[in-house]
């Protein structure tokens, strides 16, 4: 299941969710209780990954992020 990063913007905290593509859509409670959030980039999950591994999946995400991905064709926000 993918992670997901949000902003509050009410207490400016960031916060990591994990949830499921369809959930993404749906507004995220930051950890002291605001429902003002915003989504950010999706993080790549950190787990059991070697350096490599790990830039190599970053790069993937941002190019699927900016090649006609939800916030690429600006639907974010
Ligand atoms: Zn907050």
């Amino acid at each position: 299941m993918p992670t997901y990063a949000y902003r509050c913007r009410s207490c400016s905290d960031t916060f990591e969710l994990r949830r499921s593509m369809t959930d993404a859509r749906e507004p995220a409670v930051c950890p002291q209780g605001h429902d003002d959030t915003v989504k950010l980039l999706t993080t790549v999950a950190l787990t059991g990954s070697s350096g490599a591994g790990v830039a190599a999946a970053g790069a993937t995400a941002a190019e699927a992020s900016a090649g006609g991905g939800c916030c690429g064709g600006g639907c974010c926000g």
